[in-house]
């Protein structure tokens, strides 16, 4: 009989908190009880890639509805309708928290509605009141977007509010090359918004194969987003309102170098000076800079957890923390920020901790998207880092697809391999081209295997198809 209250206690039910404690008591057979502040299914699923995924396709349905007339189809889009949206979003988003509550349930994971503390190395307070022990607690309370430290940063939006705008703005400024900027920028233009993008490095999407990154931005601004380079905001006010929807609110007219009040939300457009020089309103800012660790008040530290800059957890490669008792899973310790790298950890932990099998996570070879548009797959090394690494083989292409070159349009994809001179290894893998984020998931399967070359060369094309590019590249572009 244990001496605690619980074999295990989870503190987050986002994928990788909820993936370890139903493991842990559905299959290890341990008395498991996880805590959750806010809503079940944690960012990815009410405010990462879940409801972005679905903006993703409601964004989509313009351009599809335009190239149908090139199909001879006799439509043609109308508005696009944010409130009957985010209704469908809204309900859809209900239903997957309704799902993941009772798979816990169902597992036989306690719940508790409440934030957590940890007190000791097996004691957890709840913000209920209740102090619940447990031989082992694992921490998986993810991350939240964090504006830059500046002046009126509050004026921002950030990447958890979109899904909650009362209506879309008609222009947007986005601060940022990441992710999330670039996800929300082709998003957010896809449904009519007009969007600036600025970016204060010299290329978007930094640690991404160059090649890419380029084709990427070469889409981004054919499709209309205004993406400023070598950029950032140095000031924002909010300007005076015009005063024509509703009763006029008196507010002082402000200029850059005041503060604004934390609460006034009133107003007209943002007003903003760039590094550039130039002066611009937008109807709304989103700040898309990053993300920090949620560590804050969790009794971490005190206790002998060792955090890093960004509030992360620091853990071993078996997630364990400098106590002990003490692990942590997923963005909270800022490795992979990937949901299914979440899991993948939640998991491992079940194995080592609970099944008496010790499991490290593979990092290496993770394949992933950016869901842009054209979207973005990618796995293994990018050109430059390989070259660094050992002689190179890259064999690229870049073509305008069937699809859309009949529709009359421009866009072009790029389909790269980047192969080891001497190992004949495809060490990367690089697509950018609409349904990326699918393809990539099989290429990743073959690069994870160490198939050569010769083995991409061996299997024969799907014709006609975009992907059937990445087995017929016969000759290098070019060696390094
Ligand atoms: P990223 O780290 O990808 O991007 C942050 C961006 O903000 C960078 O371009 C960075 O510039 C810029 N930045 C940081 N600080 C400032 C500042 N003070 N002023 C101006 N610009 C600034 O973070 P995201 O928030 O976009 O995404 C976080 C993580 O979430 C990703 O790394 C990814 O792991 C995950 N994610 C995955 C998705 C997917 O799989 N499709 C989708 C969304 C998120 P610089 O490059 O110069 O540092």
């Amino acid at each position: 009989m244990s001496d605690f209250d619980y074999d295990l206690f989870v503190i987050g039910g986002g994928s990788g908190g909820v993936r370890a404690a139903r493991v842990a008591a559905g299959e290890a057979g341990a008395k498991v009880a996880l805590a959750e502040e806010d809503r079940y299914g944690g960012t990815c699923v009410i405010r990462g890639c879940v409801p972005k995924k679905l903006m993703v396709f409601a964004s989509g349905y313009g351009d599809t509805i335009e190239e149908a007339a090139h199909y001879g189809w006799d439509v043609s889009a109308g508005d696009f309708n944010w409130q009957s949206f985010s209704g469908h979003l809204n309900t859809e988003l209900d239903r997957l928290e309704g799902v993941y509550r009772k798979l816990l349930a169902g597992s036989g994971v306690t719940t508790y509605d409440a934030r957590a503390r940890v007190a000791d190395p097996h004691t957890v307070e709840l913000s209920t009141g209740d102090t619940v022990t447990a031989k082992h607690i694992l921490v998986a309370t993810g991350g939240r977007p964090v504006r830059p430290e500046m002046k009126n940063a509050h004026l921002g939006i950030v990447s958890d509010d979109i899904f909650h705008l009362p209506e879309l703005p008609k222009s947007i400024l986005i601060v940022g090359g990441g992710y999330i900027a670039c996800e929300f920028a082709c998003i957010l233009n896809g449904l009519g918004v007009e969007v600036t993008q600025y970016y204060r490095g010299a290329q978007i999407l930094r640690g991404f194969d160059e090649e890419a990154r380029g084709l990427i931005a070469e889409e981004m601004s054919q499709k209309g987003i205004d993406i400023h380079t070598g950029t950032n905001i140095v000031e924002m006010y909010r300007t005076p309102d015009a005063g024509q929807d509703g009763p006029a609110m008196p507010i002082e007219p402000r200029q850059f170098g005041g503060d604004e009040p934390e609460d006034d939300a009133r107003g007209g457009p943002i007003r903003v000076k760039a590094t550039s020089g130039g002066v611009q309103d937008f109807d709304a800012v989103l700040f898309a800079t990053g993300r920090r660790s949620n560590t804050d008040d969790m009794g971490l530290e005190e206790i002998g957890v060792t955090l890093g800059r960004n509030g992360q957890i620091e853990v071993d490669a078996y997630s364990q923390t400098k106590v002990p008792s003490i692990y942590a899973i997923g963005d909270v310790t800022d490795r992979v920020n990937l949901t299914p790298v979440a899991i993948r950890e939640g998991m491992a932990f079940v194995e080592t901790v609970f099944n008496g099998n010790p499991t490290p996570v593979d990092h290496t070879l993770i394949p992933s998207a950016v869901f842009t548009q054209p979207e973005f797959g990618t796995v293994g090394l990018t050109e430059e880092a390989a070259r660094d690494q050992e002689p190179i083989e890259v064999y690229c292409t870049s073509f305008r697809p069937m699809h859309t070159a009949f529709a009359g349009k421009p866009a072009r994809v790029l389909m790269k391999l980047v192969v080891s001179a001497a190992t004949r290894k495809v060490l990367g893998c690089h697509i950018v081209a609409p349904g990326a984020g699918e393809m990539i998931q099989m290429a990743g399967v073959a690069v994870k295997m160490g198939a050569t070359k010769e083995d991409f060369d061996r299997t024969v094309a799907v014709h006609p198809t975009m992907s059937e590019e990445i087995v017929t590249m016969r000759n290098p572009t070019r060696t390094a």
